[in-house]
């Protein structure tokens, strides 16, 4: 594995420098935007950076093109506008992952968005919680037609089995945990953190330590992470539209508020999975949404990259650019593809059936694996990759 420094994570108060200026991140409070935000930050994103903006896999928006002043100058207003903590410790401790339908959806748990609240009134009020690494996070998962079953955060809280349950990392044993015992389980949860020195709580053992510990009983867990999610389209509460590689501009964005106000509830929802959800939206928007993905078919949601260079200085290959070519040459509906523009794999760091990593001369093609996995296939152009993914789609 090649030594990248992964352990470091850009918040609005400490915002990373990048290969087309400074990033400027924004968390939405509990995956949503009101359409009035979404100008805002399209506003903000064309007049301070540089109009570019990606979503992440944690649904959160970057903003791209800042400089350090800039940034100074965007986070009183982003705090006027109820999109940022009060002060940076919260805001770099609120990593808060969502189910994107809760309270929208009737089959997500109607508790979803108060166990959200729960954790985050923790992360305001614990003072323990400067302790814990800027990379420690919540996924609040109500379950329904958005599962979060794929995503692991430090402390997941889940609706399982008809119960609300507590797993840390992807620990197999997990904890029942009623609203009403939330608060508790989470300070014991982060105190144990604190005595034990633990920036982070992904492994197994954290989970045997803690139970024992506290004497608390475990249940398993074994929950398929291949639920099916949402498609792309038209649904009965909304429209659920790909944002094609996770990349917007200022314009897109102030089109989907228009499309909000004019169609749906005047509000967007941000996923993990770098699409969006306008709620209520009718049937009606289909005509104006001609820049987004709105077919579960569209080859696009089966690519993920990141901006490489020159948008990042690790980048690479021009990522962005190179795309456009790839695009033709991926036929796989079945599989993902991930683009990287170098070995830290940002846009998708677990494994993926096919990785393309790029590198000074060109790029290594990793199959099943990360992008920082090593490789025969090296040193690629565009040419041989795609002789590369016929071969393999023969196979296959
Ligand atoms: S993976 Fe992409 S975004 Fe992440 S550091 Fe490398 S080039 Fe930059």
């Amino acid at each position: 594995m090649n030594n990248i420094r992964r352990g470091w994570c850009p918040s609005l108060f400490h915002p990373m420098k990048t290969g087309d200026g400074w990033l400027c991140r924004i968390k939405p409070f509990f995956a949503k935007l009101t359409s009035r935000q979404a100008r805002f930050i399209a506003r903000s994103a064309s007049d301070l950076g540089n109009g570019f903006i990606n979503l992440s896999q944690k649904a959160n928006l970057q903003l791209r093109g800042f400089t350090p002043e800039h940034i100074q100058q965007f986070i009183p207003f982003a705090n006027q506008e109820n999109l940022c903590s009060l002060n940076a410790l919260e805001e770099g401790k609120r990593n808060i992952l969502i189910s994107p339908l809760a309270g929208i959806d009737p089959s997500c748990h109607q508790d979803t968005i108060l166990y959200a609240q729960c954790v985050h009134h923790e992360i305001i009020e614990n003072e323990t919680i400067q302790f814990l690494s800027d990379k420690f996070s919540f996924v609040i998962d109500g379950d329904g037609l958005y599962p979060l079953t794929q995503h692991h955060a430090d402390i997941n809280l889940r609706f399982y089995h008809n119960q609300w349950i507590l797993q840390l990392g992807y620990a197999q044993q997990v904890i029942p945990c009623d609203l009403n015992h939330c608060p508790k389980l989470l300070k014991q949860i982060l105190e144990f953190c604190h005595h034990h020195n633990y920036p982070r709580l992904l492994h197994q053992d954290h989970t045997e330590q803690f139970l024992k510990e506290t004497s608390i009983s475990g249940q398993s867990y074994n929950h398929s992470t291949s639920s099916e999610r949402l498609s792309i389209g038209q649904f009965p509460q909304g429209y659920h539209i790909g944002i094609p590689f996770g990349l917007l501009n200022s314009h897109d964005l102030n089109v989907l508020a228009d499309i909000s106000d004019q169609y749906g509830n005047s509000t967007l929802q941000i996923t993990p999975d770098r699409s969006i959800i306008l709620p209520y939206c009718s049937a009606k928007a289909h005509g104006d949404l001609k820049s987004f993905i709105t077919d579960q078919n569209d080859i696009r949601l089966h690519i993920i990259s990141c901006p490489g260079k020159p948008y990042c200085f690790q980048g690479q290959q021009p990522t962005m650019h190179d795309i456009q070519k790839l695009i033709h040459f991926w036929h796989s509906k079945l599989q993902t593809l991930h683009i990287s523009g170098c070995a830290k794999g940002c846009a998708s760091p677990q494994k993926n059936p096919m990785t393309l990593c790029a590198t000074p001369k060109g790029y290594t093609l990793i199959l099943n694996g990360r992008a920082d996995d090593k490789s025969i296939y090296q040193d690629l152009d565009l040419t041989k990759i795609n002789s590369l993914f016929l071969t393999h789609s023969k196979m296959n």
